[in-house]
């Protein structure tokens, strides 16, 4: 109980020290590693001097530093995400490497949410739709969102449900906002047949050669690699897969271009990346549209993939947010999945779609060369969409807070939402979420 007890300690040392420093390089990394070494020892010695009384003493004492820094840690959080939760694996040797990683879910892009960003001169600008959270992304190691639809471009023109396609500057202003891992595998991304998907992988390849773009591909060259990117000494292979695309055109012919959910191809995507990376995250497009509950099919899937060797699954797809939970591992630590974490900004109908998750998750290395989570949280987010130009015939005010930001005030500005769902209102959204958070482990 006692070393337990100091391992507590020294795990929450560790992540306020993260906190304070953003998690950043390698060498700061050792130097944080090298000083929480000497507090860990000094708790430990002064335990193992001590007399029962004085044990009790300094577990009181213990237990006072640990409330103290879960307090002060509380604090900062609320400055910038949800608290963070402890994963199940304590470290079993000194934390050598971290690596913090968010996600978002469906960036779906309706009329409004492209044509809120245009600009008088015909440009389009979209700071505004993530402005709120973009102190939080920026945060993060690595930022993934899923881009629910086909970036074609103007060229194509702006087409929203069922069909949908949006413009270049969507993809810089995600990236201005923090954003540099991209989803592109889901139901939506042939929506504009190859010529939308080419085009989408020709912005990012000539502006953005450094940010991936999960889960499509260009070429059959492209198709075999298996993504693999290096944060602070971290190697993390990333895969994307989407149960289907509504339109298959091209697909034929060319069925490298989008990645399926197929088991076969997940679990010899999975072995490979198990040789190149010391940790291995699958972001499946799946699920049931507006169901906040995972289907058996998918949990059965998400246990094949943890099996298989998946560390960490970020689900996407149904439009509201799912639980969060651990699957346990016969012969490895345990799998975290977030089954689905609804819209990050859509132009949907039903107040459940206006609440989104955004993970947030803290990957260790420690000593041994053991790569796991350390603790995660479910930062929850509020699309807000409204009309202040009358019959414009789209809203003009589309953007993305975090809950914290939000408020009954802003809800009733109002929230166009109240004319496609006149049930919404900032007590109905607390509901929501308060719900979701006693179903996440
Ligand atoms: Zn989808």
């Amino acid at each position: 109980m006692r070393a337990k007890g100091s391992f507590k300690i020294w795990m929450l040392m560790f992540m306020i020290i993260l906190i304070m420093t953003g998690c950043t390089s390698q060498n700061q990394n050792s130097e944080q590693h090298s000083s929480l070494e000497n507090k860990t020892e000094s708790v430990t010695e002064k335990e193992s001097n001590s007399s029962e009384e004085e044990t009790a003493q300094d577990t009181e004492e213990s237990s006072e530093i640990a409330e103290e820094i879960v307090t002060e840690s509380d604090t900062t959080m609320e400055e910038t995400t949800a608290m963070m939760q402890t994963g199940p694996t304590a470290p079993e040797a000194p934390i050598v490497n971290s690596v913090r990683l968010m996600a978002v879910g469906d960036n779906l892009m309706h009329l409004s949410n492209t044509m809120s960003a245009k600009q008088p001169d015909g440009s389009f600008d979209f700071t505004y739709h993530f402005q709120h959270v973009a102190p939080i992304i920026q945060q993060a190691d690595i930022a993934v969102v899923n881009q629910e639809c086909v970036m074609g471009g103007i060229e194509l023109g702006i087409q929203t449900y069922p069909c949908f396609n949006t413009v270049y500057e969507v993809g810089r202003d995600l990236v201005k906002a923090g954003f540099n891992v991209i989803l592109a595998a889901n139901n939506h991304i042939l929506d504009q047949g190859e010529t939308g998907l080419q085009n989408m992988i020709r912005y990012w390849k000539t502006n953005y050669p450094d940010i991936p773009v999960l889960g499509i591909h260009d070429t059959e060259e492209d198709s075999k690699t298996i993504p693999v990117i290096e944060k602070n000494g971290i190697r993390i292979a990333m895969l994307n897969y989407t149960y289907d695309t509504n339109l298959k055109n091209g697909i034929e012919e060319k069925p490298y271009l989008v990645e399926y959910l197929e088991e076969d191809k997940i679990e010899s995507d999975i072995k490979k990346a198990k040789e190149m990376a010391d940790f291995i995250i699958v972001f499946p497009h799946w699920g049931e549209e507006y169901n906040d509950t995972p289907t058996p099919e998918v949990q059965e899937l998400a246990k094949k993939m943890a099996d298989w060797g998946a560390d960490l699954i970020i689900g996407a797809h149904p439009h509201v947010i799912e639980p969060v939970e651990w699957i346990p591992r016969a012969n490895d630590k345990p799998t975290l999945v977030y089954y689905s974490l609804g819209n990050f900004q859509s132009e949907q109908f039903r107040t459940e779609q206006m609440l989104g998750g955004l993970a947030d998750v803290t990957i260790i290395k420690d000593e041994n060369g053991d790569t796991y989570v350390l603790n995660h949280a479910m930062e929850y987010l509020v699309t807000h969409y409204q009309l202040t130009i009358p019959d414009l015939g789209y809203y003009n005010i589309v953007t993305t807070y975090p809950w914290e930001q939000y408020s009954p005030e802003l809800a009733a500005a109002p929230h166009g939402i109240i004319s496609k769902d006149p049930t919404f209102s900032y007590e109905k959204l607390d509901q929501i979420r308060t719900n979701m958070m006693s179903r996440c482990q």
